[in-house]
């Protein structure tokens, strides 16, 4: 179970939209319990791709995001990206960069009227869908 804030939940989206047509991407970071993670800072980084595809973080962001996670005694639960024009599903490429077993995959689809965010996780062999709760 993945909890995020509804303050977090539209700062995340705000980002994707204001990136559209490209794709946008971020970090969450805060506290596990278990299985349950809980977002306590978004990070919202730049799409060196400039890309409506596909994306990748600036490195330089994402060094200054972690070590701020570290001054606040924080914890990278995983990353988000939009799909500005497709579904809320890990894409091959997706899969493929998500690399890291023990992070959390958000993806925030606008390819509805209304978005759609979705949680993936590495179960095994396959990327399973996780709850997500806007607390
Ligand atoms: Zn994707």
């Amino acid at each position: 179970m993945l909890y995020l804030q509804r303050q977090d939940y539209h700062k995340i989206l705000a980002h994707c939209r204001k990136q559209l047509p490209q794709e946008a991407c971020g970090l969450l970071a805060g506290r596990k319990d278990g299985e349950n993670c809980q977002v306590e800072m978004v990070y919202l980084l730049t799409n060196m791709d400039h890309s409506e595809e596909h994306f990748s973080m600036d490195p330089r962001e994402q060094f200054a995001a972690l070590k701020n996670m570290r001054e606040r005694n924080m914890e990278l639960l995983g990353n988000f990206h939009s799909h500005p024009i497709s579904q809320a599903s890990p894409s091959m490429e997706d899969r493929r960069l998500a690399f890291d077993r023990g992070l959390r995959y958000l993806i925030a689809s606008l390819s509805e009227k209304e978005p759609v965010l979705k949680v993936f996780m590495w179960q095994e062999m396959e990327m399973k869908e996780e709850t997500l709760l806007i607390v």
